[in-house]
């Protein structure tokens, strides 16, 4: 592999033209964001002798499971271990981690993100505190067309001394992820009058309440508002602090009223600890340990001295209550800012890939189960960049990090030139999700199904529009699907929201 540090100059000339085909080729692959799925694009393109440029604005690999390391996830080992990174940590002194175990965010970073991402056939192609603010193809705007395909990616990037800095690329793999762009509490999308006055009172995510956010909790109000595996995790580890600290008082908040649709597929769900999580949160509110407010729309928070006063319409009155803390779990959405000079194809609800959307749109379906896919339907108008990881999910919440894996084997083929690889499918995923809703005139009836039973049967045939197997059948059968569309909502259970 050549040497990539020339192309960081900052004294590339705006309208760099590379003489050919031959030359673009020479160029590194520019991958944006040195998480899981960012650092397994490294792996697959270190695997076919191809050169990464990754970029990762945090200090560390992984920075995103670091700001919820203490939260234990759903998935096995594994399915948390990408193929191509494994093959690289084996020849080195890593140990493998219990491949049946459920790790947390912290030993995902420590125990195979860092060794990965230190890896000698990696770490010299990763910078840290390196944010990328900007893609675009050399001396084209968004609007040029002419030679376009012929012109290089430039990258533009903010060292960690703030300097704007560029880079080329001959192709693009954004895995940036969504975590650090969270919705806001307002049912429109928009933050609700005053959420940014609060802003010091208000987390988004999951703090790490029975941790080192412990003496902001115990003992205070505290209002959850968000009903994906976020808002679980935060509601029933405030559940566990309130055995602590008895003083302390939670309240949930669902946007929708769909108590009885919270994620609880149990044995139904073959990453049985992400349905056991919905199942306990159930029973918390059958025993009354928690107050549930649903349907719950916020309109506006004032603070006070010692408080905040939360405004909302609950069950269709208008109520101000106090409280002291406020956790917004209301899902993530890309950032699109960075990409305004790419040609993107994108659903207008979803943010996704265009190909990608209609099977994991919470509108349609609710299954946590999506067919593997790649780079056919991650590809935008714009040839050589893709989006991939969470990121390509925009803003549907059912992501696994072996979906994003199988994405960057079939993406990275496709740019290495092997089209037939890129089409190939070599993932299989674990059956997820629920479809618990009503029955659905003209939607299959699957034997067995209750109110809260999996109806999903496995991921859906490769190259079929469905969510799921039974999604599959019942199009074929000439119904309208499996039954579980036409009542997810855009907080439908899924992978944290
Ligand atoms: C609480 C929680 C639990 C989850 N549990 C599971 C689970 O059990 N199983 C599962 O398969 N999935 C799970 N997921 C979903 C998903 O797999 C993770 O979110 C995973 O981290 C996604 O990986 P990623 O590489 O796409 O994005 P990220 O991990 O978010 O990585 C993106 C990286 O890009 C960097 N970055 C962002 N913007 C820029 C920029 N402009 N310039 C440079 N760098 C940038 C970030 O710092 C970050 O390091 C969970 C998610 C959450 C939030």
């Amino acid at each position: 592999m050549k040497s990539h540090l020339f192309l960081r100059s900052s004294d590339i000339p705006e309208n760099l033209k590379v003489k050919d085909m031959e030359e673009i080729e020479q160029l590194p692959v520019a991958v944006i964001g040195a998480g899981p799925v960012g650092l397994a694009a490294a792996a697959r393109l270190v695997e076919r002798g191809l050169e990464p440029l990754i970029f990762e604005k945090g200090a560390t690999a992984g920075t995103s499971l670091a700001s919820w390391a203490h939260v234990r996830v759903f998935s096995p080992w594994k399915f948390n271990i990408d193929a191509a990174a494994s093959a690289l940590l084996a020849v080195t002194d890593w140990t493998s981690p219990d491949l049946n175990a459920l790790p947390t965010g912290g030993e995902i970073v420590r125990e195979y993100l860092a060794p990965l991402a230190g890896h000698p056939a990696i770490a010299p192609y990763i910078t840290y505190n390196t944010t990328v603010t900007a893609i675009t193809r050399s001396g084209h705007d968004k609007v040029v067309s002419e030679d376009r395909e012929a012109a290089p990616f430039v990258i533009r990037w903010r060292d960690g001394a703030g300097r704007d800095r560029r880079s080329l690329a001959r192709a693009v793999i954004d895995a940036s992820g969504t975590w650090d762009q969270p919705n806001p509490m307002g049912i429109d999308g928009l933050p609700v009058p005053g959420e940014h006055d609060a802003g010091d009172r208000i987390a988004y995510g999951i703090p790490d309440v029975l941790g080192q956010a412990r003496d902001a909790y115990a003992g205070r109000r505290v209002l959850v508002v968000g009903s994906g595996h976020s808002a679980i995790n935060a509601a029933l580890a405030l559940l566990s602090l309130q055995a602590e600290a008895p003083g302390t008082r939670i309240s949930w908040a669902l946007r929708r009223n769909r108590i009885d649709k919270l994620p609880g597929g149990g044995l139904n769900d073959q990453l049985p600890e992400r349905g056991a999580l919905g199942l306990a949160a159930k029973r918390a509110i059958d025993e009354n340990r928690l107050e549930m407010l649903a349907p719950f729309a916020a309109e506006r928070i004032d603070r006070n001295a010692d408080a905040l006063t939360v405004t909302a319409r609950i069950a269709g009155e208008t109520k101000t209550f106090e409280v002291d803390r406020i956790i917004v779990a209301t899902g993530l959405r890309p950032d699109l800012d960075v990409l305004r000079e790419i040609r993107l194809a994108l659903d207008p609800a979803m943010e996704a890939p265009t190909a990608l959307a209609p099977l994991i749109d919470p509108n349609l379906h609710s299954c946590g189960t999506v067919p593997p896919h790649g780079s056919a339907e991650l590809a935008h108008p714009e040839p050589g960049f893709f989006i991939v990881g969470s990121k390509s999910y925009g803003r549907a919440p059912t992501f696994l990090m072996a979906t994003g894996y199988e994405q960057v084997r079939s993406v990275v083929a496709e740019i290495a030139g092997d089209h037939e690889a890129a089409r190939q499918t070599q993932l299989v995923l674990p059956e997820t999700g629920v479809c618990n809703g009503p029955e659905v005139p003209g939607t299959l009836e699957v034997p067995g199904k209750a109110a809260a039973s999996g109806c999903c049967g496995g991921p859906a045939p490769v190259g079929v529009q469905a969510c799921c197997k039974a999604d599959a059948d019942a199009k074929d059968a000439g119904l309208r699907g499996c039954g579980c569309s036409d009542r997810a909502t855009a907080e439908t259970p899924g992978v944290p929201a």
